[in-house]
């Protein structure tokens, strides 16, 4: 018996029995030492806020159109991921792995990546493969791209040079003890605009956009605006469509790419744009640097589109880089936005509202909620971030806010003062359900990743219509929990 619970009966456990009654290791809590609560003190993280690197890279190449992420490491670097994917999108993403084993972690990933490339080749013929590293791979210090080199060395001898000039590579080097997901969606970018980019000295209409981390159902509402301003545009990493399919029968043929995605020649062209936007400065923010650098193409790194002033942010920016008005359609959302505003200032008003998550999402709702009223008290930034911390201290002080701001630190940390001070609102992913319920305060779910509930990667939070759904999340919040039933019409 370990900790006074039952060992499980050889039969197993029947659904009857399957609860399980813990009890305390110690009858009484014991607080942890003051001295260890805040996460800079402690060599360890308890409770992140974030998730691995190479998953940012896998998500990445997951929004492009008939690729496939090659994983340089163990199978259990993939299969969380993997979980994670259909949890979130509720969709099934096909991603490859080198199968690292002892022998691989001894002598290297060489004989992992020939055969697994050959093979992926081979079997679902796709039009770009990303090489994303991990821990193990950049530890035993593979030289991935000699072992590619020899890799295609020798598909091309077995298969001839038409195959070989089909696939495209990307590598993205991801050891995620150097970052978090952020920053491995942050590298792909940069490193598939570097691989694929060209330019031929005519400049396109196109204006090109990196989204980041957004649902499929934000990317859908970015579309719907640039439709709106009747501007020509491409989305990179467009997950729309791949993550986010409709059920038109079972595919009947293997490999079943989803029809969405960036295309390869998308990228190609992206060093003729007219300009770059990315919506997630930490997560997208190098591909934009590196586009401009290197092909002088105009692109910048702005907040991401949530709540008016960032929504107005990226049209009027929008609007100058195409040189087109902006379009009354869009100055009608934005009115029913603030409408929406305004008919629910007196439930959001003053109330005092922690927010969590990716350095992109929680610095651009930070902005929205300073709109509404509210008063951020204590915000955790899940990665450490190069921006986010100076937008949200921005924006606090044009509203005469000072919100204590966790840069890198954990959950641990943020619940801790959450639970000593105690907020009207909760905003944050499905991690945050714990102290949610445990203080007794609504979570209204926002970012990445949320996980416990159905239809949210559809529902758009940026833009305008996105504010309006944002809102509503945020007000049906506050009535649910701190208005008796016969008030909430009031
Ligand atoms: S932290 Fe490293 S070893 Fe662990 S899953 Fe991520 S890449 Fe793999």
């Amino acid at each position: 018996m370990i900790n006074n619970v039952k060992e499980i009966p050889i039969e197993g456990i029947t659904y009857k029995n399957l609860k399980i009654e813990k009890e305390p290791l110690t009858p009484e809590y014991t607080p942890p030492p003051p001295e260890l609560i805040p996460a800079k003190n402690r060599a360890v993280c308890i409770d992140p806020s974030r998730t691995c690197m190479p998953f940012g890279a896998m998500w990445a190449t997951l929004g492009v159109h008939r690729a496939i992420p090659f994983v340089q490491g163990a199978q259990g670097c993939t299969t969380y991921v993997r979980y994670t994917f259909s949890r979130v999108f509720r969709e099934p993403a096909t991603i490859a792995n080198a199968s690292f084993h002892e022998d691989a972690a001894v002598f290297g990933g060489r004989k992992n990546l020939i055969r697994g490339v050959r093979n992926l080749v081979c079997r679902y013929q796709p039009e770009l493969i990303s090489i994303v590293t991990t821990c193990s791979s950049e530890v035993i210090g593979d030289d991935i791209n000699s072992f590619l080199d020899e890799a295609i060395e020798l598909m091309e001898e077995e298969m001839g040079p038409e195959v070989r000039d089909a696939v495209k590579f990307v590598v993205v080097n991801t050891p995620s003890f150097a970052g978090s997901h952020v920053e491995g969606y942050n590298r792909a970018a940069r490193e598939f605009l570097k691989t694929l980019a060209k330019s031929t000295g005519q400049s396109t209409e196109d204006i090109y956009f990196i989204p980041g981390f957004m649902m499929p159902g934000d990317i859908r509402e970015l579309k719907h605006m640039m439709d709106l301003m009747d501007v020509s545009y491409r989305i990179l990493f467009d997950i729309s469509d791949t993550l986010d399919c409709p059920l038109v029968g079972m595919p009947n043929r293997i490999p079943y790419y989803p029809p969405g995605g960036t295309k390869v020649e998308e990228f190609v062209r992206a060093g003729d744009a007219r300009g770059l936007f990315a919506l997630s400065p930490d997560a997208g923010g190098a591909g934009a640097t590196w586009l401009e650098r290197r092909f002088k193409v105009p692109s910048r790194a702005i907040t991401m589109p949530i709540g008016v002033k960032n929504t107005d942010n990226l049209i009027k920016a929008v609007a100058e880089v195409a040189e087109r008005p902006i379009s009354e359609k869009i100055r009608w959302e934005r009115g029913i936005l603030l409408d929406a505003m305004a008919d629910t200032l007196h439930y959001t008003m003053s109330k005092r509202v922690a927010l969590c998550g990716d350095p992109d999402f929680v610095a651009a709702a930070t902005g929205f909620v300073c709109e509404l009223g509210m008063i951020p008290t204590y915000i955790l930034i899940g990665t450490k971030s190069r921006t986010a911390e100076a937008t949200i201290r921005e924006v606090c002080e044009e509203y005469g806010h000072n919100p204590v701001i966790m840069n890198d630190s954990d959950q641990f940390e943020w619940e801790y003062a959450l639970k000593n001070d105690i907020p009207d609102v909760i905003l944050g992913h499905s991690r945050c359900v714990n102290i949610s319920r445990e203080i007794q305060v609504p979570l209204v779910r926002y970012g990445f990743p949320v996980y416990d509930r159905v239809g949210f990667q559809r529902e758009p939070i940026i833009g305008y219509r996105g504010g309006e759904r944002l809102l509503a999340r945020i007000v049906n919040a506050i009535l649910d929990y701190h208005y008796p039933d016969d008030r909430t019409h009031q």
